[in-house]
């Protein structure tokens, strides 16, 4: 609800907690497993991830609570928000492409489930032969490891489907890292 300053607050809070989530991300891919910081950064890693989720479970709850805010957004509205994303990655404006990722998150939106559309428009951006080289892919990869608790299983083996015929492809090692990390972690079983 735009005018309740609890979903505000909680907004702000889920806002935070992601970008803190995103760069102990960073940190930990640029650090070797054999580096003595490697636990500690891996500890402060699923702290970030486990903050966030708890935003988003606490964003979610009040919504129930208070709202019973549980929609799905309209096609053109999926479409707005994926012009953004694509116009971002092609401005490679790494912060942008970021909030344009967070803004296909289906808490934050009040939404009760990953929209089919966006998974397969996301798919369909990872499909362009640019994005193979280009760190923008590994946001958009990222966006299945996070929201994976939201994914039905349809999604689920849309993406996997997809990262076996062109996981191999992504050249960027961010991207190569997440790649590894849907392909044979339990994110997308
Ligand atoms: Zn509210």
């Amino acid at each position: 609800m735009a005018d309740c300053p609890e979903c505000a607050r909680l907004r702000e809070e889920s806002a935070m907690a992601y970008s803190e989530y995103l760069s102990c991300k960073d940190e930990l891919a640029m650090t070797d497993k054999a580096d003595k910081a490697f636990a500690a950064k891996r500890r402060a890693f699923d702290r970030a991830k486990g903050r966030l989720h708890e935003c988003h479970s606490g964003e979610s709850h009040h919504r129930d609570a208070a709202h019973k805010w549980n929609s799905l957004p309209s096609d053109e509205q999926v479409e707005q928000k994926i012009a953004i994303l694509r116009e971002r990655i092609e401005l490679a404006d790494a912060d942008g492409i970021q909030k344009a990722i967070f803004a296909l998150s289906p808490v934050p939106n009040g939404w009760k489930a990953v929209p089919d559309l966006v998974v397969e428009q996301l798919l369909t951006l990872l499909r362009d032969v640019n994005m193979y080289a280009s760190e923008a892919a590994s946001y958009v990869l990222n966006y299945f490891e996070f929201e994976s608790p939201h994914l039905s299983k349809r999604q689920k083996s849309l993406c996997l489907g997809f990262l076996e015929a062109h996981g191999d492809q992504f050249t960027h090692f961010h991207s190569q890292q997440v790649v590894t990390e849907l392909r044979f972690g339990d994110y997308l079983k």
